[in-house]
């Protein structure tokens, strides 16, 4: 899936400490943060584990399948570069790794959402350099 995108997109406000989540995201591969002291994924990327404080965090792909934990449908965006996608859908996936995230979803009617649905990741190619991760229908 590609978006041809003619306009300035927002870029990380943390580039560093989120480049392997950009990085996989380029490869089609949605990769996580894991401590490695508790052996559990969260998102978002932090330079410490939200549960036991640790600063050991590796990286590891996730499976990109997951539900649809809530959602909800954006007409007017806060952001100016997203103002031509609207109306679009704004949601938190509950990964089935654990994690849960943000992000749209697409390739679905938007009265056809539904809270639990399965949905599963899906890459967008906004510019050369940069892909988004955004889920569907599984
Ligand atoms: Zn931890």
């Amino acid at each position: 899936m590609t978006t041809e995108y003619n306009k300035p997109l927002p870029r990380p406000l943390s580039p560093e400490l989120t480049k392997p989540f950009w990085e996989g995201a380029k490869r089609h591969e949605l990769v996580m943060p894991r401590c490695q002291k508790c052996d559990r994924f969260f998102f978002y990327p932090r330079e410490e584990c939200p549960r036991c404080f640790s600063n050991e965090i590796g990286w590891a792909t996730v499976s990109g399948k997951g539900r649809l934990h809530t959602y909800t449908i954006v007409h007017q965006t806060a952001d100016p570069a997203f103002r031509e996608d609207a109306p679009h859908v704004y949601a938190v996936i509950q990964l089935d790794e654990g994690p849960r995230m943000i992000s749209n979803i697409v390739e679905c009617a938007h009265d056809a959402l539904q809270v639990d649905m399965p949905v599963v990741a899906v890459y967008d190619d906004v510019t050369p350099e940069w892909t988004l991760v955004m889920f569907k229908p599984a």
